[in-house]
C-alpha cells in the first residue's frame, strides 16, 4: 500500500516536473515519449538526409571547387527556413541542446561508417569559435556535434589545435568578395607538426557560402595536412 502511494505520488511529481519544463522534440516541439531522446521517432525518420557523401562530386564538393584543394565534402541534412531542421540547429546553437548534438553527430557518424567514408582519417577537427563566443555560449556547437561522429567512428576529436586569431564581424551583409577579405587569415594552428601528412575532416554546423571553411581548410592545407576534407552538419545552399 505504501508503496503504491510512493509511486503514484512520484509518477505524479514527474508529471508535474512535466508540465513546468516539457520535454519537447527539438524538431517538431511534441512531447516526447518514453525512449525518445531529444526528437521524436517521427523527426528521426524523416529527417532529411542529403546522402551527399554517395556522390564525389556533389554540391558541397562543388562549392569548394577551385577555391581550396578538398578531398571530400558533404553535409547531413538539408537546411530550410522553418523547418525541423532549423529548430534542431537553433536548439543546438541558441538553447544550450548539447545532447542533440551529439546525438545527430552519432547518427551520421553510423551513416557514413556503413558507407566507409572515413576509412583512413587521422583526426576530426572542428572550427573553432573565438574564445570570447565560446565563453559567452560556454561550448562550441562544433566540437559537440563532433564528440557524436568521434563516437562512432573512432577517430580522434582534435581540437585543442586550430585557433582563431581574431574575432571576425558579422558577415551577413558582406559580398563574396568582402566575406573572404574578412576571413582569409582568421585561422591558424599551434601545432602544425600534429597534422602533417595526416588525413583530416573539419567540422562545421551549417555551410553556406563556405568562406570561413574555405579559409580553415586553407589553414590545414598550408599546415602540411595530406588531404582535407570537410562535413557539416546541415547545408543551407541553394541546389
Ligand atoms: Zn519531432
Amino acid at each position: 500500500m505504501f508503496r503504491r502511494i510512493w509511486q503514484e505520488s512520484k509518477e505524479g511529481w514527474l508529471d508535474l516536473t512535466g508540465l513546468i519544463y516539457p520535454h519537447t522534440c527539438a524538431g517538431c516541439g511534441q512531447k516526447l515519449v518514453k525512449g525518445e531522446q531529444e526528437i521524436c521517432l517521427a523527426c528521426l525518420l524523416e529527417i532529411p538526409q542529403t546522402h551527399f557523401h554517395r556522390d564525389p562530386q556533389n554540391p558541397i564538393w562543388k562549392l569548394f571547387r577551385g577555391r581550396v584543394d578538398v578531398g571530400m565534402a558533404a553535409s547531413y541534412l538539408y537546411f530550410d527556413k522553418g523547418s525541423r531542421v532549423q529548430s534542431m540547429l537553433h536548439a543546438i546553437k541558441y538553447k544550450g541542446n548539447q545532447n542533440l548534438a551529439r546525438q545527430l553527430g552519432m547518427l551520421y557518424g553510423h551513416v557514413l561508417s556503413q558507407d566507409h567514408v572515413l576509412d583512413g582519417m587521422d583526426y576530426l577537427i572542428p572550427i573553432p569559435l573565438h574564445p570570447l563566443k565560446l565563453k559567452k555560449r560556454g561550448y562550441n556547437q562544433s566540437d559537440v556535434w563532433g564528440e557524436g561522429l568521434a563516437a562512432s567512428t573512432g577517430i580522434i576529436l582534435l581540437n585543442n589545435n586550430l585557433y582563431r586569431t581574431e574575432n571576425t564581424a558579422s558577415q551577413t551583409r558582406k559580398s563574396r568578395i568582402g566575406r573572404w577579405e574578412n576571413v582569409k587569415d582568421i585561422f591558424a594552428l599551434h601545432k602544425p607538426e600534429e597534422i602533417r601528412g595526416k588525413r583530416v575532416v573539419l567540422l562545421d554546423d551549417v555551410v553556406t557560402t563556405g568562406s570561413t571553411l574555405e579559409s580553415a581548410a586553407q589553414c590545414l592545407v598550408d599546415g602540411g595536412a595530406a588531404q582535407v576534407n570537410i562535413l557539416t552538419l546541415a547545408c543551407a545552399i541553394k541546389i
